[in-house]
């Protein structure tokens, strides 16, 4: 129901729950974070309001989940799969190298985890958006193994836009590569999403008020877009990967 993401050279962790707070007036049944962590993705899923997800992460303060500068956060309104812990996003890939979260429906799920689980991965939760993570990590994958001299972040990009080309429905998503660790990736079809640019910092979020305390200056995605933002900045694409533009605009209303 509500999606932050953060790339720069502060902590990540207290930006994205704080962008996820901003975003609580919308409703949600769980919330999650995954930040990168030099070589691993660590991640931290409850069931309920923030505060549960919070006390979780001040029990495991010191594993580094606080000190990552990539993360991405959700706020979960179910509509596959209870509210629990365990359904709660981000949903990992099989490999753990990859974290997805999700708003929206994604319609042609079953099929594509019937298809998914016929390779062998096991699914850990009911939701639709679990085969995204599964799906993403797979081109990841094989574009790695064909050799492609795209450097991460942009492997990451059309990673994303390999995954979301099989995708039926409506979402927002954003991803991460623990492989990546400087790039946050998201797409949009039937579901919102913009962009802030800050000074050697991007954002993304489902709603500008996550992020106006950091930045004013955003970009509104268009319909059947890529995003890959870095620290350096952002680069949009449609889905077949020809270069696009959003809606620039500058937020003046008040916080
Ligand atoms: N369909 C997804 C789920 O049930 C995402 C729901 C949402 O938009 O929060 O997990």
């Amino acid at each position: 129901c509500g999606i932050v993401g953060y790339v720069g050279n502060r902590p990540a962790l207290q930006i994205v729950l704080d962008g996820l707070r901003r975003l609580e007036y919308r409703g949600y049944d769980s919330a999650g974070v995954a930040v990168i962590d030099d070589t691993v993705i660590l991640t931290e899923k409850r069931a309920g309001k923030l505060a549960n997800l919070e006390k979780a992460l001040v029990e495991r303060a010191g594993d580094g989940i606080a000190a990552g500068s990539t993360a991405i956060g959700h706020t979960r309104w179910a509509t596959h799969g209870g509210p629990t812990d365990r359904n709660a996003h981000p949903h990992l890939s099989a490999d753990g190298r990859v974290a997805v979260i999700h708003n929206g429906i994604i319609e042609n799920f079953a099929r594509l985890r019937a298809e998914l689980e016929a390779t062998g991965i096991e699914f850990v939760s009911d939701t639709d958006t679990e085969c995204a993570a599964h799906l993403l990590a797979a081109e990841m994958r094989a574009l790695r193994e064909s050799g492609s001299d795209a450097d991460g972040p942009h492997l990451l990009a059309e990673g994303m836009r390999r995954a979301v080309r099989r995708l039926e429905g409506a979402f927002t998503l954003l991803a991460i590569d623990v492989d990546v660790p400087d790039a946050v990736v998201a797409a949009r079809r039937n579901s919102p999403l913009v962009v802030g640019r800050g000074d050697g910092e991007s954002f993304l979020a489902s709603d500008v008020a996550a992020f106006i305390e950091h930045t004013r200056e955003a970009v509104e995605l268009g319909q059947d877009q890529v995003v890959l933002i870095t620290p350096a900045g952002i680069e949009i694409t449609d889905f077949a990967g020809q270069p696009a533009a959003g809606k620039e605009f500058h937020i003046d209303w008040d916080a």
